[in-house]
This record gives C-alpha cells, sequence and structure tokens, in this order.
C-alpha cells in the first residue's frame, strides 16, 4: 500500500483522490474538442506536461495539438507536482494522486492521517507513528513482527 508525503505549495489545490497529470507518460483521451464544451482535463495535462495549448485568433484557448507533442522524448517523463512548503499524503499504488488536504506543518498533517488516512487496508496508525512513517520516507502497518507496505 504505496503513501508517501510530498511538499507542495500550500495553495496546491488538485483534487484529492485525482491522478496526477504529469505521472501519465502517454496521452489519455482527455481531449474532447470535438463537442466543444469544456476540455479543461485536456488543458489541465497540457498545462502539466508543459505542452502549448492552440490560442485562437479571437485570443481564447483551444486544445492543444497533440498529435505533434504525443511523439516528443520528454512527453515520456514524468512531471512531478509543483514544490513547496506544504504537507501532503499521496498514494502511489496507482499512478499517484493527492489523498490529503495539504498542511502547514507535518504535525498537522499526521494528526488528520490519524483520522483520516489508513496505512493498509483499514489499519489506523497514530499521530505519532504517522509522523515515524513520514519521517521514514515510507508508509507501513505493523503488526507484531510483520510489517505491510
Ligand atoms: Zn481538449
Amino acid at each position: 500500500m504505496g503513501r508517501e508525503l510530498k511538499r507542495v505549495p500550500m495553495d496546491f489545490d488538485y483534487p484529492i483522490g485525482k491522478v496526477w497529470y504529469g505521472y501519465y507518460n502517454k496521452y489519455f483521451n482527455f481531449c474532447h474538442s470535438e463537442y466543444s464544451a469544456g476540455c479543461d482535463g485536456c488543458k489541465a495535462y497540457a498545462k502539466i506536461k508543459g505542452i502549448p495549448l492552440n490560442i485562437y485568433v479571437n485570443g481564447d484557448e483551444g486544445c492543444p495539438e497533440f498529435d505533434e507533442y504525443y511523439n516528443l522524448p520528454d512527453m515520456s517523463e514524468k512531471v512531478e507536482p509543483p514544490k513547496g512548503d506544504g504537507y501532503q499524503l499521496w498514494e502511489t499504488t496507482s499512478e499517484g494522486s493527492p489523498s490529503s488536504p495539504v498542511f502547514e506543518t507535518l504535525d498537522k498533517l499526521c494528526e488528520w492521517c490519524e483520522v483520516n488516512a489508513t496505512t493498509f487496508a483499514d489499519f489506523k496508525a497514530t499521530k505519532e507513528e504517522w509522523i515515524q512513517m513520514l519521517s521514514d520516507g515510507f508508509v507501513h502497518h505493523k503488526q507484531d513482527n510483520m510489517i505491510f507496505i
């Protein structure tokens, strides 16, 4: 069960539970420009991956030319979230997504984790245990001598 601590900006507002677009190593089917309405996911993905949006003559931003950028070598590289002063719990079992709000201190994050987060299946940990685990760089559930990660 992968969990890790990330330092992100305090105003980092990527949705909890949503895979960080920077971790996708290829173009998913975000783009629905053919329906003309809302392509926010596709634009957010492009921004994170550094793919320029199309700018129309009237100044509106349009979907990127994914086909042009899809094959660039750096498209396959992971783009980490921005770094900052905040503390956030991430799950890394899937591609990786935020799983807590952003907190000012490790202490506050661990207080939140004690109540809201699990270490393994339904197992919980105390604030002190969370501080220890996140300081050690990984989250585990300890039962007798067995450690689940
Ligand atoms: Zn689009």
